[in-house]
Formats: C-alpha cells, sequence, structure tokens
C-alpha cells in the first residue's frame, strides 16, 4: 500500500465523512479565483483547494524533482507527462503537509490563507490539453442493452464484442468541464423509417454516465504499450457525461459508426482522482470467457469498485432525483486492455488523452447508465416525484453524475459533474 492510502491518516483541513476530498483522495484540478485569470494549479480538501504554486513559492515541494516547473504550470500537463515517480512523490509531499501531526503548514498561518482557498471562491477549469478523445463500449450489460433493443435479443452482442474492446474515435473540441451548460442539438433523424428523413432539434437527448481515463506519458507512433505497462501511462481518472443525440445517432450511426450525434457535448468533471489514490479499490472485473487473446491478457485486478450516481433535475423541479445507481466494478474491459488494444497497432497516445469507458450499466434495470436503457427507448417513460415524466432529456433539465469509492470512514470521491439542457438555437 502506498501510504498516502492509509485509512488512519488524517488532515488538520476538516472533512467529513461523506465528503469526497479526504486526505486518502488528493485529487489534482486547475482553478482560477472567480474573477481573475491566471490557472492555478490544486488539489482538493475538504471544502478547500490547495494551491500547489503556492507551496512551490514557499520551498515547501522541493523533495518533487521540478517541482517548480511542474506546478506553475498554465495546466496538469506537464505533471501528468512526468511519470510515475513523479507522481509518488509529489502525492508523499502533499499528503505530509496536510497531516494533522505536520505542523509546516497547520502552524503557519499566514501562507495557510494563501494556499488553501474556500472552493467557493474558485472557478474550475478544464485540467489538461485534451487532444484526443476515445469512447469505448466496455459494458456488456450496456452493449447487450442496446443490441438487444436494435438487433433483438439473440444477436444482442456483436460477433466481435467478446474479443476486441470496441471503440470510437470521439471529438475532442466539444469537451467542456462540468457547469457548462449546452443548447440542445439539431439534426437529422429518421425514426419511423419513412422515406425521407427530417430535419430539427434532436426529440432523444441522452446522457452516458462513463468514467474516463486520462492518459499520463505517452508512446512514440509504431510503438505499441504492452498490456503489462498499460498502468504507467494512466494518471487519472475522472467522471464522464457523453451527451447523445439517440435519434440523430440511430439514422447516421450505419456504416462507419457515431457521429454528429455524439460531438456535440461531453462534460467532464474538473478533479483528476490519481490511479494511486484508487489503488485500495482495486477489484476483480467480471470473467473473461472465451479468453482474450495474449496481447489483451492483463494480470491482476484491474476493474474499481466505485459508486456511480446518475441525478436528474427535471426543469421548474426544486431539487434532483437519483435515476440510476451503478458500479464501475461491472465493466468488461479495463483499462489497460483499452491501452494495449489503442496503440497495438502503433497508434500513439498523448499526454492528455481521454479514454472513456463508455456507459457504465449494471445488471438490474436501476443500474442502467443512460435513458436509452432506464427507458428502453423511451418506451416505459420515467415517472419521478416530482411528477415529470421524461423519456428523454427536456429544455431546461439538469443532469449531475457522481461517483466515489467508500472506505472505512471515509469516501474517495470524484466530486460531480453537472449540466443543463437549453433550447436548440434558432
Ligand atoms: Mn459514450
Amino acid at each position: 500500500m502506498h501510504p498516502t492510502n492509509d485509512p488512519a491518516l488524517r488532515s488538520f483541513v476538516p472533512v467529513s465523512p461523506e465528503c469526497h476530498f479526504p486526505i486518502q483522495n488528493l485529487p489534482y484540478g486547475v482553478f482560477r479565483w472567480k474573477g481573475e485569470s491566471d490557472r492555478h494549479v490544486g488539489v482538493a480538501i475538504g471544502d478547500f483547494v490547495l494551491d500547489l504554486g503556492c507551496l512551490v513559492e514557499a520551498g515547501l515541494l522541493d523533495d518533487v524533482d521540478r517541482a517548480d516547473i511542474l506546478f506553475t504550470a498554465e495546466d496538469l500537463g506537464p505533471f501528468m507527462a512526468a511519470g510515475r515517480e513523479v507522481w509518488s512523490a509529489a502525492r508523499s509531499a502533499i499528503s505530509q503537509l496536510l497531516r494533522d501531526d505536520e505542523p509546516t503548514l497547520r502552524d503557519n498561518p499566514i501562507l495557510r490563507r494563501r494556499a488553501l482557498v474556500p472552493l467557493t471562491e474558485v472557478e474550475m477549469l478544464l485540467p489538461v490539453n485534451i487532444g484526443d478523445y476515445t469512447d469505448f463500449y466496455a459494458s456488456r450489460e450496456h452493449a447487450t442493452n442496446v443490441g438487444s433493443m436494435f438487433r433483438g435479443p439473440d444477436k444482442a452482442l456483436m460477433p466481435n464484442w467478446l474479443h476486441l474492446p470496441i471503440a470510437y474515435h470521439g471529438r475532442a473540441s466539444s469537451i467542456v468541464i462540468s457547469g457548462v451548460n449546452f443548447h440542445r442539438p439539431v439534426g437529422q433523424s429518421n425514426r419511423s423509417t419513412a422515406a425521407h428523413p427530417t430535419f430539427g432539434p434532436t426529440q432523444a437527448l441522452d446522457f452516458e454516465l462513463e468514467l474516463g481515463f486520462l492518459i499520463g506519458p505517452g508512446n512514440p507512433l509504431g510503438k505499441p504499450i504492452p498490456v503489462a505497462e498499460a498502468a504507467d501511462h494512466v494518471f487519472g481518472c475522472v467522471l464522464v457525461n457523453d451527451w447523445s443525440a439517440r435519434d440523430i445517432q440511430q439514422w447516421e450511426y450505419m456504416p462507419l459508426g457515431p457521429f454528429l450525434g455524439k460531438n456535440f457535448c461531453t462534460s467532464i468533471s474538473p478533479w483528476v482522482v490519481p490511479m494511486l489514490a484508487l489503488e485500495p479499490f482495486r477489484v476483480a472485473g467480471p470473467p473473461q470467457d472465451p479468453l482474450p487473446l495474449p496481447y489483451l491478457r492483463s494480470s491482476g485486478d484491474w476493474a474499481f469498485n466505485i459508486e456511480l450516481e446518475a441525478w436528474l433535475q427535471p426543469a421548474g423541479s426544486p431539487e434532483p432525483e437519483r435515476i440510476c445507481r451503478t458500479n464501475a466494478r461491472h465493466l468488461y474491459w479495463n483499462i489497460c486492455q483499452q491501452v494495449a488494444h489503442h496503440t497495438v497497432n502503433g497508434c500513439n497516445l498523448r499526454t492528455g488523452d481521454l479514454l472513456a469507458t463508455g456507459t457504465v450499466s449494471g445488471p438490474d434495470p436501476g443500474s442502467y447508465g443512460c435513458l436509452l436503457e432506464l427507458t428502453w427507448n423511451g418506451g416505459k417513460p420515467l415517472r419521478l416525484r416530482s411528477g415529470a415524466i421524461r423519456a428523454y432529456l427536456e429544455d431546461g433539465d439538469g443532469l449531475t453524475l457522481t461517483g466515489w469509492c467508500q472506505g472505512s470512514g471515509y469516501r474517495v470521491g470524484f466530486g460531480s459533474v453537472t449540466g443543463s439542457v437549453l433550447p436548440a438555437l434558432g
């Protein structure tokens, strides 16, 4: 166990048992003071963000190689590219400074006021320049449900699904940080298989509950990453809402896959939970049968016991309501297999690339990670406590994803990713 993951550790910064940011988490993010433009790299602790640039100035991160460059950068890119040894040293140094038995920061009120900024006073930004975004389709339950709807239960899984982690190249330019709202997309659809398609605002706007892994060091073009080395290339994890327009998607997806039904907006949570913080929550994934080809055989447990929830706040309703509760441990293909598969042909990953899991669905209907499944393509609308009925999202609806690993008396959490639907433009 990495010493920073000791469940007995406590910080001098108060952290409640439900708070997502105890000393065992220490997720990284990029923030600015509200109303200012300077970007800062920080770590969340309790209801505060610890400004790492301040710690560098005070000479408190001298044990971390090139800390002066890494933590005064515009975003997390340089730190993410630095690799595991630097990540481990930084985490150890930051954890030590935040411990309740460590006086350096605790007993220095001037530095503490400068370095510990209330989360209410900052605005979070994208943590890194995401150059490429790949979306996998790693949940067997999700793939089976969608396949059953569109092709029938006997042909639910395509013949390749159990042999390789299916994915498509998504669009990085439209990835936004939590809190950014977007306009309902317009496009072509042909849901009734009429003679001619129609054009207009999507009538089947959906969310997708996903996790996203951010790449640390990349690989040179032409040099695949072996499955056993894949973990060295993964820096951390965020929540992803891969907003989808199902009617547009259904009409356009054959034969080249998703396009405008997917690329109008993808939201991510601002705090990157480092893989080191997730170590204690690694669990065995579902058994893989048939055995994958040798280049996809990972050893060790690479599923993660992460509780995941989706909350819908219908337009005009005073509060959100939980509509999905699932767990990342259900995912069939793991991140090591995804990295190995993505690069096996020589494709190069770069620092900041986002590899999302695809919709995380579990075995029972309450654990489906999108409305397509929850309402069975609109056929069984959700009846919410507020009285609202939803087949798909309506204008003014807000959707929030959250997730956490449950420790003994603390939560290593992801915070949340939220977004609201604005009316179509024009
Ligand atoms: Mn997706």
